[in-house]
């Protein structure tokens, strides 16, 4: 026992020691009691003590069936004795091809060509690159058309290309002089909405004023990025219907490309596998990560069309060549754990059965509007935001310094679930796995965690 103990107490040092946390404030981190994962089964994560955690943000939007998911874990293991990695530059694997072959058959129908790498970011990276270079070369493209237009609200990673595009100022504007110009559009973000207006009632005035964009800019744009259906990481702002389809519509008019990211929301998050089905919308270009491993490994994949495809054809030393890849790119462990990952949708029904979930979840969140300080609450799918204000009437604001959403989930932690705020929106995105019973308690800590705050206040 002492010397399991002595190594937690080790691993908490050098933890603080020697590693530096994403997205993270290291002087709170180091001053605050630490949470080391050690194993997970399921829907349930465990600490280095034994204590168990639901896993309420399946571990940051990624993880789907669960942890150490048999299928899972056996394809890999089988992969294992074959071989782990091999590049893709100028060879191939059987992994990467398989499962190409699989996940073209089930994208939106007109993608199909699959580019890999291996986190969202350069998913979105590379599908600005092969927008930008169609136009330079392609012969149906056009070099004017060089700039690409983007959501405010919008995160699509944290390389370079993906802040360009990004509208989260927070993240952001820091890396301003980095970066180069995209065009900004209001997002559809209806409780707090930059036009003053209320839905239905604004007729979707940030689709008009998007509009206006396209037609004074199509000849300089070759793109427009956007997070179907949900701005995820600024707090789950929810598009009204028919967003989706119309932005659609209006690149078709304006001969604009539409890259749809659908990092965060595919996968069954939204209750279908990609958010593009619920509006029909096939996209030019789309970009996948998080669940497409099973959140398993890192993987990603930018999926085109053949139009874009051809455009990078031609004789060698015209350089038409899309001159990018990355160093594990179709790495063979993490193709076998996607292809066991659209096994497992398949063989289990999990859309199917995903349904009477989402709709227990829609249930149990009504409650949530009753707390005093809980001014929206969003659902698409089993992607939930809350977000938290001072007062419902004002919609204020906490003062960053009270670290509102930081203190719910300090709480939630003491109950026995992880979750992970953005700002003072509080966050639920639980595996797709997880069970009815699990659900309960998720809603039941957040709402204890919510009231143990605010009652305060
Ligand atoms: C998380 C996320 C990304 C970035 O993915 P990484 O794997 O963290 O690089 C891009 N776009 C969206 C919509 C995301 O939610």
């Amino acid at each position: 026992m002492e010397a399991i103990e002595d190594r937690n107490r080790q691993l908490e040092i050098d933890d603080r020691k020697y590693i530096w946390h994403p997205f993270t404030q290291m002087q709170d981190y180091v001053k605050e009691e630490s949470l080391i994962i050690e194993k997970g089964d399921g829907c349930t994560l465990t600490d280095i003590y034994g204590n168990e955690y639901i896993d309420g943000v399946s571990s940051l939007w990624t993880n789907v069936h669960g942890h150490r998911k048999k299928e899972l874990d056996v394809a890999i293991k089988k992969q294992l004795d074959k071989i782990a990695h091999s590049t893709m530059l100028g060879l191939s694997n059987v992994p990467a091809i398989r499962y190409a072959k699989k996940i073209v058959e089930i994208a939106p129908s007109g993608l199909t060509r699959v580019f890999y790498s291996d986190s969202g970011s350069t998913a979105v990276e590379i599908a600005l690159k092969i927008a930008f270079q169609y136009q330079q070369q392609a012969e149906e493209g056009n070099p004017e058309k060089k700039k690409f237009i983007s959501l405010y609200n919008s995160y699509h990673g944290d390389t370079i290309g993906s802040v360009s595009v990004g509208g989260i100022d927070l993240f952001h504007s820091m890396y301003k002089h980095l970066l180069f110009e995209s065009i900004k559009a209001e997002s559809p973000y209806c409780y707090r909405c930059a036009f003053g207006k209320s839905y239905p009632g604004c007729n979707v005035e940030c689709l008009s004023r998007l509009e206006e964009i396209m037609s004074i800019h199509a000849h300089e744009v070759t793109a427009m990025v956007i997070e179907p259906l949900v701005q995820g990481a600024s707090g789950m702002l929810l598009q009204p219907p028919g967003y989706l389809r119309k932005v659609r519509e209006l690149c078709d008019k304006y001969s604009i490309f539409m890259i749809a990211d659908e990092v965060a929301v595919g996968f069954g998050k939204t209750g279908k596998m990609f958010a593009c089905e619920h509006e029909d919308v096939t996209p030019d270009i789309m970009a996948l990560a998080k669940g497409i491993s099973g959140g398993y490994l890192p993987l990603a994949a930018t999926l085109t069309t053949e139009k874009i495809y051809n455009g990078f054809l031609g004789e060698y030393e015209e350089f038409k060549t899309f001159f990018h890849g990355h160093t594990y790119t179709g790495n063979p462990l993490a193709c076998i754990a996607a292809i066991a990952n659209l096994e497992v949708f398949e063989e289990e029904n999990v859309l199917d059965k995903l349904q009477a979930k989402i709709r227990h979840l829609k249930e149990r969140l009504l409650s949530f509007k009753d707390l005093k300080n809980v001014g929206d609450v969003r659902q698409c799918g089993i992607m939930v935001g809350i977000e938290l204000v001072t007062d419902k009437d004002t919609k204020g604001t906490f003062p960053h310094k009270e670290r509102i959403g930081h203190r719910v989930i300090k709480e939630a932690r003491k109950r026995g679930l992880i979750i992970r705020p953005l700002g003072d929106v509080i966050v639920l995105m639980p595996p797709l796995s997880i069970s009815m019973d699990e659900l309960d308690r998720l809603c039941d800590i957040t709402y204890e965690s919510i009231r143990a705050v605010t009652e305060k206040i």
